[in-house]
């Protein structure tokens, strides 16, 4: 449901400081209303006492029903002085400091007990006679006159709490209430100020991370301080960068490799003496362009050359110059055939040239023109006596037998060039 993190922050401290101010809300009225109950009922009771040595003072006796209901009498003519004086009642509505409670109520006042601890003044559930248990004695306030215990004063019924002690503590609720929605305010605006601080590094980290995982792995976020969020902001920059890294060597090294590859596959395919390409190549080639010309009803003609009496070469002027004069023919083949063609050194002194879309006829002229070159050629400047011949044998049948037929017939044809004399094409 809160799915932002800012969110959750927000609510977490709002429910916090909620549950903070809500305890302290039930708490304090309850302990003002008790600390401030103490404090009437002390200035209440040193006021009583006050009154009882006025009336020991005047009337010299102390004890007993009479002076009990004397000093009753007395108790009534002061309260009522009280309510009527200037100090008790406030003079205007906004004063609201508590009146203290008259000494006279209907629902509390204090019972007196001689030093035996038997009730002379009753009130209440106090009878005049009787005497205080020692609960109620431990309850009770001890009158001295110097070191003399005079006898006890005990409260009768609950300390009552006049309307202004009332109402000056709702005040202090309702005030403390009022106080408590402004700090529950504070604390939104300040979680929510707090909550995007904390959360815009980890939108910057979050960002970076979904960057990295689409392929873009420069990625770096800034650090500040030394918090959580900080060290994990400099863990991924350093893995970042790493992995960055990592990945342009890896790159590097592949496309090495890539290159590396495609160089021995080249080598592969090539003779190392002449440059040309080798077999291999040629029967890749051959079968690739046969298929799809007997598929296609296409022309395809296939030259096989032979260099004449090459042995003798060897023989009679050395090795290198045989290297030599290989090197040679196959530059000036090169040289003369079509780049759509295939040419291939195809065995020691042997080579074949493939024609695409060609007929044996087309072929032979192709083919005539390379022979007549190789016989014009100055052999003379590599050895004075050296001369070069070759001769071809074409075909352009097309069988379904994988170029089997097509090969077969060109080397018959080159059989019948070199027994016709050599230095000649057949087809
Ligand atoms: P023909 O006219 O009937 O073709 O006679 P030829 O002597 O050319 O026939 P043959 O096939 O008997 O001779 C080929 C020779 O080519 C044999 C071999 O020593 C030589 N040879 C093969 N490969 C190389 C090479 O790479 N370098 C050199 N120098 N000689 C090679
Ligand atoms: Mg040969
Ligand atoms: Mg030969």
């Amino acid at each position: 449901m809160f799915t932002s993190l800012r969110t959750k922050l927000t609510l977490s401290m709002l429910v916090t400081s909620l549950a903070a101010i809500s305890v302290m809300a039930l708490i304090t009225p309850w302990l003002l209303e008790i600390r401030f109950e103490e404090e009437a009922r002390q200035v209440h009771f040193s006021r009583f006492v006050r009154l009882i040595e006025n009336f020991r003072e005047d009337n010299g006796q102390w004890g007993g029903q009479e002076n009990a209901l004397l000093l009753h009498k007395r108790i009534l003519d002061s309260s009522s002085r009280l309510a009527r004086s200037p100090e008790a009642s406030p003079s205007h509505p906004g004063d609201l400091k508590p009146e203290r409670h008259p000494l006279d109520s209907e629902t509390f006042r204090y019972v007196l007990a001689d030093p035996q601890g038997f009730v002379f003044m009753p009130f209440g559930d106090y009878q005049a006679g009787q005497q205080l248990t020692d609960r109620q004695l431990e309850r009770s306030e001890p009158l001295y006159n110097g070191d003399q215990l005079l006898g006890y004063a005990l409260g009768a019924n609950e300390f009552p709490m006049t309307e202004q002690d009332k109402s000056y503590l709702m005040i202090q609720s309702r005030s403390m209430l009022l106080g408590a929605a402004a700090g529950l305010i504070v604390t939104l605006l300040l979680s929510l100020t707090m909550g995007r601080q904390l959360i815009k590094h980890l939108q910057s980290l979050t960002r970076a991370a979904i960057e990295m995982s689409k392929g873009n792995l420069n990625q770096q976020v800034s650090v500040e301080g030394k918090d959580e969020i900080a060290l994990l902001a400099r863990e991924f920059n350093r893995m970042a960068l790493e992995l960055n890294n990592t990945y342009a060597e890896l790159k590097a090294s592949n496309e090495t490799i890539k290159a590396q590859a495609e160089a021995m596959q080249e080598l592969s395919l090539r003779d190392e003496l002449t440059g040309l390409h080798n077999r291999r190549y040629f029967n890749q080639q051959f079968r690739l362009m046969h298929h799809q010309a007997v598929r296609y009803g296409e022309n395809l003609a296939l030259a096989l050359g032979d260099i004449d009496n090459f042995k003798q070469i060897n023989d009679r002027f050395s090795h290198q110059i045989g290297d030599t004069v290989l090197k040679q023919v196959a530059k000036l083949m090169a040289e003369e055939i079509r780049d759509a063609d295939i040419l291939a050194r195809y065995g020691g002194e042997e080579f074949v040239i493939l024609l695409g879309h060609t007929d044996k006829h087309q072929a032979e002229g192709l083919v005539d023109r390379i022979r007549a070159k190789v016989a014009a050629w100055p052999w003379q400047h590599i050895h004075k006596d050296l001369s070069v011949t070759i001769s071809f044998g074409i075909s352009d049948k097309l069988d379904t037998d994988l170029g089997h037929s097509m090969l077969v017939e060109a080397d018959n044809r080159l059989y019948e060039a070199k027994d016709q004399g050599r230095n000649r094409v057949c087809i």
